[in-house]
């Protein structure tokens, strides 16, 4: 047996995918089996490169292998792999949260480690209840989020959620949340209908919580920015928390460092994760205002009764402050705003190709819809995943939306490359 049979046979008997029906997965399924990557490309086991079209999951913003990246990870794991947070501290974590709040939204001023973007958005939603709880609002217990949100899958981020198959299974287990259309925001008559909500039910929500600009698992639909301005006066009226999940869009996905910045709102609460490290290690953060993190002060009982294991890891916390320091010597956002340029020029091309219904993009981001219901179930967009693969580009589709999140540093051959093989597998998948 050569390697890739071998690998495949022990995966097929022992590993649960995510995301997966594992019974056709195991019939049918020839997963890629990748032994290294480098810059936008991954490399099978056979040699074979493929472009990684969406920046493995939307973390390598730096792409793969970036060699300040790799030495600050080798150099920290000679000195120091991990110590728990509590009672210590060490100098990735202080000069991390230190370069963090510098690089954050104004008012962001403080740091909460954890290590995925569910626990982000958990400590978020923890921290907005608690607040209340001690602050003299303790009825302020309910969520207020987008409907086809996604914010992770723990239980308390699925109850945030909005893309049904997800949420589904867990209906009844999961805590009482509020869903507003995005699509309504821009509208003057749904904005009052969210000003009638939010002031009714000022005396219970604790937090309005949202993907600024794109719901990036929900197909990477995009809502006008301005609505980011109009949830913010809302909730500063109302006194509300607005909780901001720049998972997905914070560190130039979408063009500036933060999504917010398109329409300069301040969160009270901004969560990061996926391009924190560069895709290099799990590792989160929760940031809040001076409030806030006022509001755990005094007594002990006051305290936040939260923290993962690895909160604040030393590996993890090395790189990405390696990863805040590479953005700013490398000039990533600046370089990548060209880019973004090719990516929306070749996307409104994109609305020529058979089978497209529309086409949009946003910074580093550019996708099409397939001329197919079924949503995320349909299966439109694999016929094109497939003939990409054949043409060395990893292009994982969200059902029937075929999109591109390359690494923020990807080559311009590279992007030009990806964006060919795009249009060639959709033609192909047309036919
Ligand atoms: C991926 C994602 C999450 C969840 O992050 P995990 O690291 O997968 O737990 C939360 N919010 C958004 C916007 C995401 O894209």
């Amino acid at each position: 047996m050569d390697t890739r049979e071998r690998l495949v046979a022990l995966d097929k008997q022992y590993v649960w995918h995510p995301y997966t029906e594992m019974s056709r997965y195991r019939e049918r399924a020839q997963p890629l089996v990748i032994a290294g990557a480098r810059g936008s490309r991954l490399y099978d086991v056979d040699g074979r490169s493929y472009l990684d079209g969406n920046a493995s999951w939307w973390t390598a913003l730096l792409g793969h292998g970036h060699p300040r990246v790799v030495a600050a990870l080798k150099a920290q794991a000679e000195a120091l792999c991990h110590v728990s947070l509590a009672g210590m501290t060490h100098e990735p974590a202080a000069e991390l949260a230190a370069e963090l709040v510098a690089r954050a939204p104004e008012g962001q001023n403080h740091v909460f480690f954890s290590d995925n973007g569910s626990t982000a958005i958990e400590a978020a939603m923890k921290m907005a209840v608690q607040y209340w709880y001690q602050n003299g609002r303790p009825s302020r217990r309910r969520f207020l989020a987008l409907e086809g949100a996604f914010h992770g899958d723990t239980i308390g981020v699925t109850a945030l959620g909005g893309v049904e198959v997800f949420r589904r299974p867990f209906a009844g287990l999961l805590l009482d949340c509020v869903h507003v259309a995005p699509s309504d925001l821009g509208a003057t008559r749904a904005l009052d209908t969210l000003e009638r909500l939010i002031a009714s039910e000022a005396d219970t929500l604790a937090a309005v919580v949202l993907e600024p600009c794109v719901q990036a698992a929900a197909g990477m639909r995009l809502y006008d920015p301005r609505a980011l301005t109009q949830v913010r006066e809302l909730c500063t009226r109302h006194d509300v928390f607005l909780i901001a999940d720049e998972v997905f869009t914070g560190y130039g996905r979408t063009g500036p460092m933060w999504a917010c910045d398109h329409a300069a709102v301040r969160p009270d609460i901004t969560c990061v994760a996926k391009g924190f490290t560069a895709g290099t290690l799990p590792m989160a953060a929760t940031l809040v205002t001076d409030r806030i993190f006022e509001g755990f002060l005094g007594e002990k009982s006051r305290a936040f009764y939260y923290g993962h294991t690895f909160c604040g890891n030393p590996l993890g916390a090395r790189v990405a402050l390696e990863v805040l320091r590479i953005y700013r010597d490398e000039q990533v956002l600046e370089k990548a705003a060209v880019k973004a340029q090719r990516i929306a020029a070749a996307f409104a091309e994109f609305r020529e190709l058979p089978g497209v219904t529309r086409t949009r993009s946003l910074g580093m981001i550019g996708a099409l819809d397939l001329d197919e219901t079924g949503g995320y179930l349909s299966e439109a967009g694999w016929r094109v995943y497939e003939q990409a693969l054949a043409r060395g580009a990893y292009l994982r589709p969200l059902g029937n939306v075929v999109y591109i999140t390359p690494p923020l540093t990807i080559a311009d051959q590279d992007l030009d490359e990806l964006l060919e093989i795009l249009a060639a597998s959709v033609r192909a998948a047309a036919d």
